[in-house]
């Protein structure tokens, strides 16, 4: 029997306030009949947090994440958003460390470690992504620089915290260019990953953990993934922008 699975969509930045309504719409009133047999959350754009926090109601099956957050709660830090304040906007969770964040913005492991304590400790649920380039996997340093993730942004997490957390490994050449890592690359990744979480931890901490998949994750190809004992769901980008299909992952995990 697998783990509850977990479907969560990015929405990046796309989506008008009204857009993000719509498509907010759509994904809660498609997810009524999963609700407790998939862990379904949407990250829309900032401007949209409320507008779509309004249309989820509250304790909604949809859970309302964000993308990003600032670790210092309130000061002059210009253009940032804190932790407090997302869950004061109705955040039940947040998105950390994924690889656009990291690559196009620089954040380092520490910035991202900083991020997770923040916001656990603000009360929102984190999503860590973890993920290599296709030069590191190329190179042979795929488990090197998911260990150097891993270790250095959530090992310090008190034991109360640890089950507030979701890992996201999203291979950085497979975001959002249609490739897709194979069920077995993934696999392989995701029980390193669950083998660290053991050693370091304990094993059962290390079951409760999801580890979700992330990388042009669609309708077509998440069947093969799901069904991978240490795969827990998926961080969806591009298709969790279309309510069709978007759900239609959510079906397929409902049925694993
Ligand atoms: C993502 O944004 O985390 C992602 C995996 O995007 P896509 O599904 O478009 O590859």
């Amino acid at each position: 029997m697998k783990r509850k699975l977990h479907v969560y969509g990015n929405w990046k930045l796309h989506n008008k306030i009204r857009e993000s309504e719509e498509l907010a719409k759509a994904v809660k009133e498609g997810s009524v009949k999963y609700k407790n047999k998939v862990n379904i959350g949407v990250a829309p754009v900032y401007t949209s947090l409320i507008n779509v926090r309004n249309i989820l109601g509250d304790n909604s099956t949809v859970k309302l994440l964000a993308q990003n957050g600032y670790p210092k709660p309130k000061g002059a830090f210009t253009g940032e958003v804190s932790f407090p304040l997302l869950k004061d906007a109705g955040c039940r969770g947040v998105i950390i460390g994924h690889s656009e964040r990291r690559h196009l913005f620089n954040e380092s492991n520490e910035l991202i470690s900083e991020k997770v304590e923040s916001a656990l400790q603000t009360g929102l649920d984190v999503t860590l992504c973890l993920g290599e380039t296709l030069e590191q996997r190329e190179n042979g340093e795929t488990w090197q620089v998911i260990e150097k993730q891993l270790t250095s942004s959530m090992f310090h997490v008190p034991p109360t915290y640890r089950e507030k957390l979701v890992i996201a490994y999203e291979p950085v050449w497979a975001i959002g260019t249609g490739k897709t890592a194979t069920p077995e690359q993934a696999q392989e990744v995701h029980a390193q990953i669950r083998n660290k979480l053991e050693k370091s931890w304990l094993k059962d901490t290390s079951e409760k953990i999801a580890i979700l998949y992330g990388g042009s994750v669609k309708p077509k190809n998440a069947k093969s993934l799901f069904e991978q004992p240490d795969i827990d769901g998926a961080l969806v980008g591009g298709a969790s922008l279309d309510p069709e299909s978007f759900l239609k992952i959510i079906d397929i995990a409902s049925h694993l």
